[in-house]
């Protein structure tokens, strides 16, 4: 696969089609995803709400394309993630897709710029440009130069999220899957981190998708859907 930068590229976002998806339970399967349809454009922020076990992780696996539904496409910017290999499934999600994982995933000896640069060294890209943009994201979701320097567990839980959204948002995502942000945050925490994500949706284009299952939080996103036992509505 061609790569293709954040400026040329075309963004349509994430259009999911049909999407069930079913994992081993004993002897026959349990239904996660049943026949889901989401489309979800640039610039927008969709929430999905549901009670636990409703399928909303499953959801957000599928679309990051780290799970293979049994049926159903996903397609992001146009291209149709079931129909690409592995390699061009793994470019696809390294240079689309920014993904806030449930369980923050901040490596503990690193520290907050560290977080992001690490990425930078996988891709092999320019240090010194690296340097710039990531300083620059941090202090955009509220970290100033002192707690860029700080490890993990320097930070608060509100912190440690900022620092996970920035990191999703270094390789200049199309599509942003974020799984339950606000979890471990008290509510006016929780509602700095949303209207956070609302704010980098509309500054950097993100086709934007939140899980949640606080509902208090879901007058600050554009379009709300509700998840029920793997149906969505
Ligand atoms: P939610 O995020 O809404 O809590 P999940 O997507 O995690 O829901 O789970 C949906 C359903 O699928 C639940 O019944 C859950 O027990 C089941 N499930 C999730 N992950 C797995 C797995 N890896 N293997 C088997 N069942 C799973
Ligand atoms: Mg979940």
């Amino acid at each position: 696969m061609s790569t293709t930068t954040a400026t040329t590229r075309i963004r349509t976002g994430l259009a999911l089609r049909d999407v069930t998806l079913t994992y081993p339970d004993g002897e026959s399967r349990l239904t996660a995803l049943d026949g889901v349809s989401l489309e979800v454009a640039p610039g927008e922020f969709a929430a999905v709400a549901g009670p636990s076990g409703s399928g909303k992780s499953s959801l957000l696996a599928v679309a990051a394309t780290l799970l293979r539904p049994d049926r159903g496409q996903i397609v992001i910017d146009g291209q149709d993630a079931g129909a690409l290999d592995d390699r061009a499934r793994t470019a696809l999600r390294r240079e689309r897709l920014g993904i806030v994982f449930q369980q923050s995933n901040l490596l503990a000896s690193l520290t907050a710029l560290e977080q992001l640069l690490v990425l930078e060294d996988i891709r092999g890209g320019r240090p010194r440009a690296a340097q710039e943009r990531a300083r620059e994201l941090l202090a955009s979701v509220g970290l100033d130069a002192a707690k860029q320097q700080r490890r993990p567990h320097q930070l608060s839980g509100g912190e440690r999220q900022r620092v996970n959204i920035a990191r999703a948002l270094f390789g200049s995502p199309s599509v942003l899957l974020v799984d339950e942000p606000t979890s471990a945050l008290d509510h006016e925490r929780g509602a700095q981190i949303v209207d956070l994500l609302a704010a980098v949706t509309r500054t950097h284009r993100t086709a934007t998708v939140m899980v949640t299952h606080d509902r208090d939080l879901l007058g600050r996103v554009d379009r709300v859907l509700t998840m029920q036992d793997g149906r969505l509505g």
